[in-house]
């Protein structure tokens, strides 16, 4: 067992998605196998417990990154035996929630990238992968859906190198596909897996001999790949001794790897069925990052714009960023910290830099799956909830008032999509200002202002569905009906102009060939799917995850 520190057994995770790649029914797995929660609730029937709003239920997507505890002493690789802490920070596939997959991108350490292994990458699987190429987030991908028919490892892992331009190493072969799928070769040991067909637990056995060619040559690519990364592993491959090389080293190269992103582990299985899932565990804490092995976190003075750097230490002076608010009828205002360095306590004096307030710490707490853990103090690299903290906005620094720091705060794409609503009645008026105001608190990609014409409220935000969900928690959570007018696309012009630069670089560079021609028009897409672009000769509309970075 290796000695390790609280804050190397933080593991502060995402998973991200295509919509529909399961990971809904993945996170509740996990949960499942943490011990979190006891009876698996089947997706989309209203009783999966990650999703917490109402309107997530009812449409059966994750709109909100609810942050999670759990925890896991994996069986295999350098850390087997050690109990980890696991925050896992829903992001939503959906595309008109990129803001959301943005804020918990801010604050997250590592992510597990979930395909469907019957697809491969998917056009909001590239948006997403992207995002997280720009926040720097080491990753490992997860080939879900193994049992599913056309379900094909090896096409998912050319296509995750072929079209996110990623290095994917395989640590696993899959044994069987689709409904002949049972077990995993786990490559750096060179064992099988067999699952359990009802409880997924997983029982060692030989590699059948029809795979042990490919396993082979998958496992001498894994070292190639460590090879690539590590002295040790390097020097034993250039001089013939594969067979000396064991299991630790190649995992530490692996681990060492990843965090650098110089390579992708890439792991699979079917969440549904249970097949995976701990080995998957296993992958999140050996593989990706605790919050020590990243680089300090940087802010500046708030007056004098210095630049500081706090290393992630409880011992620091306390620096913490608000990545959520959500309000619950029970409790009030629920707010989501980040806590980078230092230590917070409850009844404590914080200053929030962005607002110049200080405020006092009341209850802290850990949201785990089923239940609320009230703890007394949160350290450097934990992920908590603080209830009663008032005027916070999402995207403050919360910090010790004798070491004041501002930390950057949430990359906010420009909304695309407005919408002019007005109270059906006068007493509804006041009830949606206040409603819109606190609405506007908690989503940063949220913008409301007034129609100098009209005098109607315009919001604009991410897309149609995100506009209509605001609608609707106007109605069920502060009883306002409101009348809804027409979606517009919100800033036509400058889109299109950005559309049109970002056109004009494709065609020179040679990029997607069929959408290489000049965009004449922009407009809402039906139904919540983003913005469709119509191109000259085709006359067609090309979907928004088409468009690259127009954000
Ligand atoms: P999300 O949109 O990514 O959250 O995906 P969900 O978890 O909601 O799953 C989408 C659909 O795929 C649901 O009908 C699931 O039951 C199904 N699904 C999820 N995991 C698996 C799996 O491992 N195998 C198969 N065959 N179906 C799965």
């Amino acid at each position: 067992m290796s000695r390790t520190t609280r804050i190397e057994r933080y593991r502060n995770i995402g998973i991200m998605a295509h919509i529909d790649a399961g990971k809904t029914t993945l996170t509740e797995r996990i949960l499942f196998f943490t011990g979190r929660i006891h009876a698996m609730g089947e997706v989309h029937d209203g009783a999966t417990e990650m999703d917490w709003m109402p309107q997530e239920k009812q449409r059966g997507i994750t709109i909100t990154s609810a942050a999670t505890t759990a925890s896991w002493k994996p069986m295999r690789g350098p850390f087997a035996g050690t109990a980890h802490r696991i925050n896992i920070l829903d992001t939503p596939g959906h595309v008109d929630f990129t803001i959301e997959v943005e804020r918990s991108l801010r604050v997250l350490d590592g992510a597990v990238a979930v395909f469907d292994a019957s697809q491969g990458v998917e056009p909001q699987s590239e948006t997403v992968w992207h995002q997280a190429d720009r926040h720097g987030v080491p990753r490992i991908a997860f080939l879900n859906k193994m049992d599913k028919v056309g379900a094909d490892f090896a096409m998912c892992v050319r296509s995750i190198q072929q079209r996110l331009d990623a290095n994917p190493v395989p640590v696993q072969l899959p044994i069987g596909a689709g409904p002949e799928f049972r077990g995993l070769v786990d490559l750096p040991r060179m064992r099988a897996l067999f699952f359990d067909e009802e409880t997924g637990v997983p029982t060692e056995g030989e590699i059948p001999a029809e795979l042990l060619a490919e396993a082979e040559a998958l496992r001498l690519r894994l070292i190639e790949a460590c090879a690539e990364v590590d002295g040790t592993v390097m020097r034993k491959y250039v001089e013939g001794r594969l067979a000396d090389l064991t299991e630790e080293e190649l995992e530490r190269a692996l681990r060492m790897g990843t965090l650098q992103r110089r390579l992708v582990p890439v792991l699979c299985g079917a969440a549904f069925k249970n097949k995976g899932v701990q080995m998957l565990l296993d992958g999140i804490v050996n593989y990706l990052p605790a919050p020590s092995d990243l680089p300090a976190v940087e802010g500046e003075t708030p007056d004098t714009r210095v630049r500081v750097t706090r290393p992630a230490n409880a011992e620091e002076p306390l620096c913490a960023i608000v990545f959520k608010l959500m309000h619950d009828k029970a409790v009030g205002s629920i707010v989501f910290l980040r806590v980078y360095s230092g230590t917070l306590r409850t009844g404590m004096a914080v200053l929030n830099t962005r607002q110049q307030r200080r405020e006092r710490v009341g209850r802290l707490m850990f949201m785990h799956a089923n239940k609320r853990e009230e703890v007394d103090e949160v350290h450097a690299g934990d992920i908590c909830a603080a209830l009663n903290l008032k005027g916070v906005r999402t995207g403050d620094t919360l910090c010790a008032p004798e070491a004041p720091v501002v930390l950057e705060s949430l990359h906010c794409p420009e909304p695309v999509i407005q919408l002019a609503i007005e109270a059906r009645s006068r007493a509804d008026q006041q009830k949606m200002e206040d409603g819109l105001a606190r609405l506007a608190s908690e989503d940063p990609s949220l913008h409301v202002e007034v129609d100098p014409e009209t005098g109607q409220r315009l919001l604009s935000g991410m897309g149609e569905l995100h506009l209509e969900i605001i609608v609707d928690r106007l109605r069920t959570e502060y009883g306002v009906e409101a009348r809804v007018g027409q979606p517009k696309v919100a800033w036509r012009e400058t889109l299109l102009q950005k559309v049109r630069q970002e056109y004009r670089h494709v065609r020179q560079t040679g990029g997607p060939g069929q959408y290489a021609h000049v965009v004449l028009e922009v407009a809402p897409a039906p139904r919540g799917s983003g913005l469709v672009f119509v191109d000259d000769t085709h006359g067609g509309v090309i979907p928004k995850e088409l468009v690259p970075a127009i954000e």
